[in-house]
């Protein structure tokens, strides 16, 4: 008995994806296409349990699985999303920081799933956590259901553009849109052109920032947002959204640093007067630790020490002791900034003591 012959490449019926389309999004369709449910498609096609559409991303092999399901380039649909790096995620083939994407959420823009007519598509780039708004048209990314008010994700998802959860199924094109100002979206585009390397964004950036990798470029605009608040006494979680305000200020660095380091000191002697500049230096010190290494936290420390100097050198200089006081001369006292702060064996017994109360807890301007 013959088999029978297999049929045309032409006449097989599957997904043309679109530039710069999620590979979810890509799979969601696919099944649609093919009237399978999500589930079937995940179970019976890829071999894996349900609600495992939210790493396809992430997995090489079940991506590439997918794409000769489906009879599309695994390269090409994997270049367009992220993916596992080396250690972390991987944004358009450059390792990113952790706290760029939150891989679960199904970030939309409600306006530009209506526009797209019958067939709605997710873009890769509305998943990038730090882009609060699609610089193509501006209007504003959300994870949140208009609706019901729950988290859109990528479990038991039929329709791209339909709340997941059962008792709400809210269609999320009914929604009106919302556009950022000019100046975000701006910036927007400004931070997708970094993350995707594009000459053109690189330009724009301080040298010491344009020559650093992504991975430092996205950590330092999430420090320096984080540090712009602390000036009045608030704290903001390192995180996507002081990822996306550092990176204003990272545009005028170094004149940025300067101003918020001198207000950051003015506030600390405002509040204690006597030791307010030198914790106001020493939290910096230990601040500037937390970033990754490399150009840009060299950079920073170079500024630091104009910055810093006088005011530790001043704060650190004793008064005279006895046997120093014959020839006029203060004391200098070596101090470790990282013991100064975990209160472990400061360098000097009497300023541990004066100091005591500040050393056992991280210095933050509370209010
Ligand atoms: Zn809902």
């Amino acid at each position: 008995m013959s088999r029978p012959p297999s049929p045309s490449p032409r006449l097989v019926r599957t997904v043309i994806p679109r530039h710069g389309e999620d590979i979810r999004s890509v799979a969601i369709r696919y099944a649609k296409l093919k009237r399978l449910t999500l589930d079937d498609l995940l179970i019976a096609g890829l071999r894996v349990k349900e609600g495992h559409l939210t790493s396809l991303p992430l997995k090489a092999a079940l991506a590439e699985t997918f794409a000769e399901l489906a009879g599309l380039d695994a390269a090409s649909l994997r270049k367009a999303s992220f993916g596992q790096g080396m250690d972390g995620f991987e944004v358009f083939g450059s390792s990113a920081d952790i706290d760029m994407l939150v891989p679960h959420w199904r970030r939309v823009a409600p306006g530009s799933l209506r526009s797209d007519g019958n067939e709605p598509w997710i873009r890769a780039h509305w998943q990038i956590a730090c882009l609060p708004c699609d610089p193509d048209t501006g209007e504003t990314l959300t994870h949140l259901c208009p609706a019901c008010g729950a988290e859109l994700t990528w479990i038991r998802v039929e329709d791209l553009y339909r709340c997941s959860r059962h008792r709400c199924r809210a269609d999320l094109r009914q929604a009106e849109p919302r556009y950022a100002s000019t100046r975000d979206r701006e910036m927007s585009a400004l931070m997708l052109g970094l993350l995707r390397r594009e000459p053109s964004a690189l330009e724009r950036m301080p040298p010491v920032i344009a020559r650093a990798t992504q991975a430092e470029q996205v950590q330092f605009f999430s420090w320096l947002g984080a540090l712009r608040p602390l000036v009045n006494g608030v704290i903001v979680p390192v995180g996507p959204f002081a990822t996306f305000r550092g990176l204003g200020a990272a545009l005028t660095y170094p004149a940025s640093l300067d101003c918020m380091v001198r207000d950051l000191m003015a506030a600390h002697e405002e509040r204690d007067p006597r030791f307010g500049r030198l914790v106001g230096a020493m939290e910096m010190r230990f601040r500037t630790r937390d970033l990754m290494g490399g150009r840009i936290k060299i950079s920073v420390k170079e500024r630091l020490d104009k910055l810093l100097f006088r005011d530790e050198v001043k704060g650190l200089a004793l008064p005279p002791g006895k046997a120093m006081e014959r020839r006029g001369q203060k004391r200098l006292v070596r101090f470790d900034h990282r013991a100064f702060l975990l209160s472990s064996q400061p360098t000097n017994a009497g300023w541990g003591r004066a100091l005591s109360g500040l050393a056992e807890r991280p210095i933050l301007l509370a209010s």
